[in-house]
């Protein structure tokens, strides 16, 4: 494999409590009750606290995209579906990403549930999407303005597990990267250890760009609070 690992630092895990009430269904004219109000602000803020953001990336060369597959070097082969196929179409190479926030959250989630603080642990364990998602962000950004300063167009961020593509292939995306450098590794049901990690990848040089494309408007996951956007999924 000829491409590098490049370890991503400066990263900032940003927890806006607005987003945590809303990913509890406080939106629109539902207003929450000053006690939420309260532990959500103070477990937005624990969050920042609690969370080590660190990423990876690297990019490596498509031999072929076909109707549901994308060839890489050394013949590995992603089953990403032809949908997605389709949205990376032209890609000469794949940017594969691995974010984490760490584990010291979800340590704390436990502690919490074990006391019986439940609302408190619902509540950090949102917050910590919220800063995990805030970090893959950033890292996305990164992608796009590396790939704007060579004036290539980037595709869709997209994951194993997301529409028809298996989670199976997470093995292969992590056979690729030095996950463990971030302490990340996966388990036995492709899910990844801590938690609060997630891996994605974009095509570069596709030949469409997909402008506010919103991956949630194309996922059948039905009643989802972390749904982005108004629209309810049109799967096609
Ligand atoms: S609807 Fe939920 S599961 Fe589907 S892509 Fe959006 S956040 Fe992910």
């Amino acid at each position: 494999m000829a491409s590098t690992v490049q370890f991503l630092d400066h990263l900032e895990a940003n927890v806006d409590t607005a987003a945590v009430l809303r990913i509890q269904g406080y939106r629109g004219h539902r207003e929450p009750k000053a006690g939420i109000r309260e532990i959500t602000a103070r477990q937005a803020q624990l969050a920042q606290q609690l969370a080590t953001p660190k990423a990876i990336y690297r990019e490596v060369q498509i031999l072929a995209i076909d109707e549901g597959t994308i060839r890489l070097e050394d013949d590995l082969l992603l089953h990403v579906g032809p949908r997605i196929a389709q949205w990376w179409c032209g890609s000469h190479s794949l940017a594969l990403a691995l974010c984490t926030i760490g584990g010291a959250l979800e340590e704390r989630v436990m502690a919490l549930s074990k006391k019986g603080d439940h609302a408190e642990a619902l509540i950090l364990d949102i917050a910590g999407s919220v800063a995990l998602a805030s970090v893959a962000d950033q890292v996305r950004r990164f992608i796009c303005e590396k790939a704007s300063n060579s004036e290539i167009q980037v595709g869709p961020a997209l994951n194993p597990g997301y529409r028809e593509w298996p989670l199976t292939d997470q093995q292969l995306l992590f056979s690729l990267m030095p996950a463990e450098n971030i302490g990340v590794r996966l388990n036995d049901q492709f899910m990844m250890i801590p938690k609060k990690s997630v891996s994605f990848c974009a095509g570069l040089g596709v030949i469409k760009t997909l402008q506010h494309f919103n991956r949630c408007d194309h996922c059948g996951v039905s009643k989802c609070p972390y749904r982005r956007g108004d629209k309810q999924s049109k799967t096609d």
